[in-house]
């Protein structure tokens, strides 16, 4: 339909708001009852029955009949011609998973907590149970299920699948993650390092739209970057590309966790910070840390305004090597804003080798903590449809 045509306030336009309404409604909540879809719209469940019938002929929404405390009810969803993937984020202390179809439409999603010394075949066992449930809520099968995408906190090798550094995940070296996932689901698994994936999904559809030379800073319990240089991720020649967190920033400093010394995780990584600010305050997570820095906790301010500083010259350095037209900052300590963000910005204005006026613009990242597993989603679907065109 021509979109010219249709007159702001008309009967047409009234219909074509009243269907993104809808569909919006069944997006965010990935599925739900036609009595309940006129309760989260606002609309008459006549036009609900209505607009559901002519989405469902066009092969937009898909519906089932359910039970719902006794009664029978019409469950709604979004059509899955073309099937299903799945993405999954582990991080040091969480692990998020969401289903996705393949025009990146996210129907069901889910966080957990990770204890600090979680065990890599348990997570993955879980892992796979949690993917065939929220199949199962969506009224979806697991024959629709295409291919999962896997978000790692370490350099990975694309080709095995595995860490490719020892020291940086202590339980999951030498674990062919994407194998053991594969085993479970019987499924194609793919994997990549999670920064890299968040980079890739704010290139796609967040802060780095358009940004063809540019980086993402992901400052979580780890800290690392992803690169994108020409519009394309730079992974390097072992996949260690954009190991940001381990930029030497003081060659004499404690030893870190991949056996250099003073690497900038020592100082500003999720437990260098908590070490900082334990006292009196047990239990603190790096959550909590955001939490009272934004309520003004001036010992709390000061600690991410030093963060930020540590991580601008090291930040400074990069930008000076890969020369980018946007910094975007996201993982869990850039919920700060600008408490993170303006030192940050300082560190590159004093040394970053370009004229002032085109410094590399500093910016909080768009999908916040989902960053990556929305990049884990974008390598299923990628993989989907590079196996479907060839
Ligand atoms: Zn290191």
């Amino acid at each position: 339909m021509n979109k010219s045509r249709v007159t702001p306030g008309s009967q047409t336009s009234l219909r074509e708001a009243n269907r993104a309404r809808l569909l919006d409604a069944v997006k965010l909540h990935g599925g739900l009852t036609q009595v309940e879809l006129a309760g989260a719209t606002g609309l008459s469940p006549a036009t609900v029955s209505n607009i559901v019938k002519e989405l469902v002929s066009s092969n937009v929404l898909h519906t089932t009949h359910v039970t719902r405390s006794g009664r029978r009810a019409v469950f709604v969803t979004l059509a899955r011609a073309l099937g299903l993937v799945a993405g999954v984020h582990v991080s040091a202390r969480h692990l998020r998973v969401a289903i996705a179809d393949i025009a990146h439409t996210v129907i069901a999603e889910h966080h957990l907590p990770l204890a600090q010394d979680h065990r890599s075949d348990n997570e993955l066992a879980r892992t796979a149970l949690l993917i065939a449930d929220m199949l199962e809520s969506v009224d979806a099968s697991m024959e629709e299920l295409q291919a999962v995408g896997i978000a790692m906190p370490a350099p990975i090798n694309i080709v095995t699948g595995t860490i490719s550094r020892s020291g940086i995940m202590r339980g999951w070296e030498a674990v062919p993650v994407a194998e053991v996932l594969q085993r479970s689901l019987n499924k194609p698994v793919f994997v990549d390092n999670d920064c890299n994936l968040g980079a890739l999904a704010e290139y796609r559809g967040g802060a780095l739209r358009a940004k063809e030379d540019s980086v993402y800073l992901n400052i979580s319990e780890g800290i690392g970057a992803g690169i994108i240089i020409n519009g394309r991720l730079l992974r390097g020649h072992h996949g260690s590309a954009g190991e940001f967190g381990h930029i030497t920033i003081d060659e004499r400093g404690d030893v870190c966790r991949c056996g250099n010394r003073g690497c900038l995780e020592t100082f500003v990584g999720g437990p260098a910070l908590i070490a900082k600010l334990r006292t009196g305050n047990r239990g603190l997570k790096l959550h909590d840390i955001v939490t009272r820095a934004v309520g003004g906790d001036a010992r709390f301010v000061r600690a991410v305004a030093d963060a930020g500083r540590h991580i601008g010259v090291a930040a400074a350095n990069l930008c000076n090597l890969v020369d980018p037209e946007r910094v975007v900052v996201g993982g869990e300590l850039a919920q700060a804003g600008e408490l993170l963000l303006g030192p940050i910005r300082h560190s590159l204005e004093r040394s970053v080798l370009v004229p002032h006026d085109s410094l590399p613009e500093v910016v909080q990242g768009q999908l916040g903590l989902r960053a990556e597993v929305l990049g884990a989603v974008g390598l299923a679907i990628d993989q989907v449809s590079l196996v479907s065109r060839s």
